[in-house]
């Protein structure tokens, strides 16, 4: 394991007191946790987003929006623009979610929305990924080599950008790819990143089905940089103990 960061995503789950419960135990389980050199960054719904932020400061839980507008203001009902994030004190936003992408969220808009979210001084964790049908039509470098060339055009500050390696398949199916699989794709998005935007050293995550059971052989594969986790880490215990056995 080359480098420290555990993000979860707990998607359209936890009520405002529920979240702040989660992250209350999620600060004492860490506290025991000889953790100083891990990133940790939790997920809430936009509603959860200044409570937890509020518990969170000064522990080393992160918060990071799961989504946010692509424009800075304006006749978007419902929406949330990266400003309004900044000033919650959120750190982190993810972008790309495949949950999104699915519902009509293209790569034009990704790009937009990277590009808002870091002139706001947020990081980014921009999620790519391919389906069940696109890997079993091997398309799967294919269409990572379009998602990050899409998404990170005319893109600065891509220190700023996180990426997390999410095979569509994977998500929330109990099924994680073979080693020699997911180490031949992470390899082919570093080599990306590197040609064509000379991206030396990027963070890459994995994420999909990551659990307490799994996550000791996945932290052996030491070309990725940590985890993206989804149901896993809407449970304090389990996110705490896959936190450990990370970085133990
Ligand atoms: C995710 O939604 O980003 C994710 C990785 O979910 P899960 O861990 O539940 O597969």
């Amino acid at each position: 394991m080359r480098a420290k960061i555990v993000a979860g995503n707990w998607k359209m789950n936890k009520t405002v007191s529920e979240g702040a419960q989660l992250v209350e135990e999620l600060k004492s389980g860490l506290a025991k946790v000889d953790a100083s050199d891990v990133t940790v960054v939790v997920s809430p719904t936009y509603v959860s987003l200044s409570e937890v932020v509020k518990i969170a400061a000064g522990s080393l839980v992160n918060v990071a929006a799961q989504n946010v507008h692509q424009e800075a203001n304006g006749a978007y009902t419902g929406e949330i623009s990266a400003d309004m994030l900044k000033s919650v004190g959120v750190g982190y936003v993810i972008i790309g979610h495949s949950e999104n992408r699915t519902t009509g969220e293209t790569d034009l808009i990704i790009n937009k929305k990277i590009k808002s979210s870091i002139n706001n001084g947020l990081k980014i964790i921009f999620c790519i990924g391919e389906t069940l049908l696109q890997r079993k039509k091997k398309l799967t470098h294919k269409i990572l080599k379009n998602q990050i060339s899409k998404g990170l055009k005319g893109v600065k500050k891509l220190n700023k950008v996180l990426f997390a390696y999410e095979p569509v398949w994977s998500i929330g199916t109990g099924i994680v790819p073979k080693a020699n699989d997911l180490e031949k794709n992470v390899n082919f998005i570093r080599n990306n990143l590197s040609n064509k935007f000379r991206l030396k050293n990027p963070k890459i995550l994995y994420g999909g089905s990551v659990n307490t059971k799994n996550v000791k052989n996945l932290k052996e594969i030491n070309i990725i940089d940590g985890f993206l986790i989804g149901a896993a880490s809407q449970d304090p215990k389990k996110f705490i103990d896959i936190v450990k056995k990370t970085f133990n």
